[in-house]
């Protein structure tokens, strides 16, 4: 019984997703180790050695940057050595990319979205929700001793502390991929990368009218927030699809997240629920994101934005 943490990383920096994985490898028991596979993996091993991690495997590749068919070959090569009975990674771009793959190709228990893990009865007892989130299921997998599970970010806190875990260098297989990484690609210019802010100021469709988004952006700037917002409000084309928070937008995690006339729909909720501190202002009492919120005010969203104007 353990567990294999595949680490992702962009521009030789980690991605935080890497050690919520650690945590989720923890809900599981047993040894964890984290693979980097990287150009200079020796360069991550300090940002991947927190509580929880038993063993750093390192394997040198050739780019750096992120090409599926390099990164699979790796991971297949350590599942081979290591036989750990869950490999996580990340429900990321990167991981999408060659996870399914690994798993159809050797035969492995597979499932996407994952946001709570369990054993039971020594197997594995994975949670995701289906048709578009108004369902979650637990998912168990008969007849496989091992699975792959994408995992997705912001549904554990990352592992932290720690240190000291042992760090063994694995050769990687000579692969040709057939994928070449070109260039980067900056966020569109113009725009703001809302999963990078610390306070978020977010509008639903409380707000009434495209008109009243205006008195919005100004008290975020006045509060030194960022403004954004639930999707009817994106569909609508009142706000640029960067901005939209959720299932279908982007997941955040700021320090605050004051959301303003949203009614904390499950698939709202998938992209914020882990905020520091969530604070929520809706008419209705009974309305879901109350359930989330550390601190709420019933009151008409209008006459808190006036006050807040009156403070900052
Ligand atoms: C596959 C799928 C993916 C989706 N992805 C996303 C996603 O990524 N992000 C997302 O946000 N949604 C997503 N949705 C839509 C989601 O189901 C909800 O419809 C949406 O989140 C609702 O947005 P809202 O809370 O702004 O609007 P509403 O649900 O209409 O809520 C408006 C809220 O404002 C309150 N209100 C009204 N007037 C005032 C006032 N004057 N003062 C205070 N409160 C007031 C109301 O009480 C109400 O609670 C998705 C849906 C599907 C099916």
């Amino acid at each position: 019984m353990s567990v294999l943490v595949v680490a992702e990383h962009v521009r030789g920096e980690l991605r935080p997703v890497t050690l919520e994985l650690v945590s989720a490898a923890r809900d599981l028991g047993g040894p964890v180790a984290v693979a980097v596979v990287a150009g200079d993996p020796s360069a991550l091993v300090e940002a991947v050695d927190v509580e929880g991690v038993d063993e750093i495997l390192t394997v040198a590749v050739e780019p750096d940057a992120f090409e599926t068919d390099v990164v699979q070959a790796a991971v297949e090569a350590l599942i081979a050595e290591r036989e750990p009975d869950a490999v996580l990674l990340g429900f990321t771009v990167d991981s999408m990319g060659y996870g399914p793959a690994l798993a159809a190709k050797l035969g492995l228990g597979f499932a996407s979205d994952v946001f709570a893990l369990r054993r039971e009865d020594g197997g594995v007892v994975a949670e995701r929700s289906f048709y578009g989130a108004k369902v979650n299921a637990e998912v168990e997998f008969p007849g496989h001793e091992r699975v792959v599970l994408l995992v997705r970010p912001t549904s554990w806190a990352p592992s932290a502390g720690g240190g000291g875990a042992t760090v063994t260098e694995v050769a990687a297989p000579a692969v040709q991929s057939r994928a070449r990484h070109r260039d980067w690609v900056e966020v569109e210019a113009g725009d703001v990368d809302i999963t990078t802010a610390d306070f978020l100021l977010s509008v639903g469709r409380g707000i009434g009218d495209k008109e009243n988004l205006e008195q919005f952006e100004e008290l975020a700037e006045r509060m030194g927030a960022t403004l954004s917002s639930s999707r009817p409000l994106v569909d609508a084309g009142w706000m640029p699809n960067a901005r939209q928070v959720g299932q279908s937008g982007k997941t955040v995690k700021p320090k605050v997240y004051l959301a303003l006339g949203i009614s904390g729909a499950v698939q709202h909720l998938a992209g914020m629920k882990t905020s520091g501190t969530i604070v929520a202002v809706n008419s209705d009492p009974e309305a879901a994101i109350f359930n989330v919120a550390h601190y709420g005010a019933v009151a008409d969203l209008f006459d808190v934005a006036e006050e807040l104007e009156k403070l900052f």
